[in-house]
């Protein structure tokens, strides 16, 4: 490993003083299981990534994009020569506080939450594994260490940073927020070549986007020219996937010699030159990132504001909204144990405040089916008596 990696002996350690348990695994890989075995985690595999869990069972949910990003990842970290397990820990946490449905959800869900603090998923992933997993006798939260808890942290307001202690620091004072370890800024950018790719596959899957529009953009177009060019009978499928092979390939490959080039320039020892670098190390070189850009932006104007997209999220609003409001108002209809979180939270925040966070930690947590079948049982009239 590098100089500059995170060095799990160097951690700046866990909130929580623990009696190490375990003889074969080093700080990280312990995050890695840690959030692999809680429950947020297994919520992923039914929450929608763009396309609702329930439209298809090849598209992705937020648990393969978890893993496709964790792989993606390590492919990054393991060729710079950083610590890939915390790499993997991050990346395998990262969505953990998504909402169901997608933007969708997480959009609603903050307009409701606008009163009392907002809501934003990469907070929420925080607070997962901060505080909202139990599994362990002495503690809240799963006492991730700092290392991996600053990577789940991407983005927080000035204001949010106060609340937030150390982990938050670097967001805390006017300006541009410090970088974090190069091990967080791999995941930060391997989640858009994640998705980017992926969204491409799945929304051709869906029809939601051509082959013909994608074929304007060059990093879609320089390889699927070589990809037709070298295979004259190939069904469109596997030419579509040896497309997207190849531009992931692309990509991975661009930001190991872009970011190996800039720490040979830079030369850093340590990891806190790292963290007070003026900029991230981890990047495309500029004309790649123009090309990831022209495509990003194609798929946020063609296939999110597609308007079976959109009719997804219309819907979702209003489930969102629905249960929210009907929460706020009565939340003796809450299930015993979310009762009982909002009581904690109001003698934590204030009656309306802790009342609002505990019912946003409770709709954040479902997962897409799980919020219609709420729906079904509060809202409709005719049936769901059964199993209210
Ligand atoms: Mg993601």
């Amino acid at each position: 490993m590098k100089p500059y990696a995170a060095q799990d002996i160097a951690s700046e350690g866990r909130q929580y003083q623990e009696s190490t348990i375990t003889k074969y695994r080093n700080e990280y890989q312990r995050d890695r299981d840690r959030v692999i075995h809680c429950n947020a985690f297994r919520r992923l595999a039914y929450k929608t990534q763009v396309f609702i869990n329930h439209e298809g069972d090849l598209f992705r949910t937020r648990l393969t994009h978890s893993l496709e990003v964790a792989q993606i990842s390590r492919t990054v970290a393991h060729a710079i020569g950083l610590n890939e397990d915390l790499t993997e820990a991050i990346a395998l946490a990262h969505d953990l506080g998504h909402t169901p449905f997608g933007h969708a959800g997480q959009e609603c869900l903050n307009q409701c939450m606008q009163s009392y603090g907002g809501f934003e998923h990469n907070l929420q992933s925080l607070r997962v594994v901060d505080e909202l997993e139990e599994r362990y006798p002495d503690f809240r939260g799963l006492n991730l260490t700092f290392e991996t808890r600053e990577g789940i942290l991407k983005h927080c307001s000035q204001k949010q940073a106060k609340t937030l202690g150390s982990v938050a620091t670097r967001f805390s004072t006017e300006g541009q927020p410090s970088p974090p370890s190069l091990e967080a800024q791999i995941v930060d950018l391997c989640d858009e070549i994640a998705y980017n790719n992926h969204d491409i596959d799945d929304g051709l899957r869906a029809k939601f986007i051509t082959v013909r529009r994608l074929r304007d953009f060059r990093l879609f177009n320089e390889h699927y020219t070589a990809v037709t060019d070298k295979w004259h009978n190939l069904s469109q499928r596997r030419v579509i996937y040896e497309t997207i092979r190849r531009m992931i390939d692309e990509q991975i490959n661009n930001v190991i010699d872009t970011s190996l080039a800039q720490l040979d320039a830079l030369q850093p020892s340590h990891i806190d030159e790292i963290r007070m670098a003026d900029e991230h190390l981890i990047t495309f070189s500029a004309l790649m990132y123009q090309k990831h850009l022209e495509l990003k932006q194609f798929l946020q104007s063609q296939l999110y504001q597609h308007y079976r997209v959109r009719r997804m999220s219309y819907k979702s609003h209003m489930i969102i909204k629905r249960l929210f409001d009907v929460f706020m108002n009565d939340p003796y209809l809450l299930p015993l144990e979310t009762l009982v979180e909002v009581q904690r939270l109001q003698e934590q925040l204030g009656n309306d405040a802790g009342r609002a966070r505990a019912i946003a930690d409770y709709i954040a947590g479902m997962t897409d089916r799980y919020a219609i079948v709420e729906y079904e049982r509060l809202f409709n009239p005719i049936s769901g008596f059964e199993n209210v």
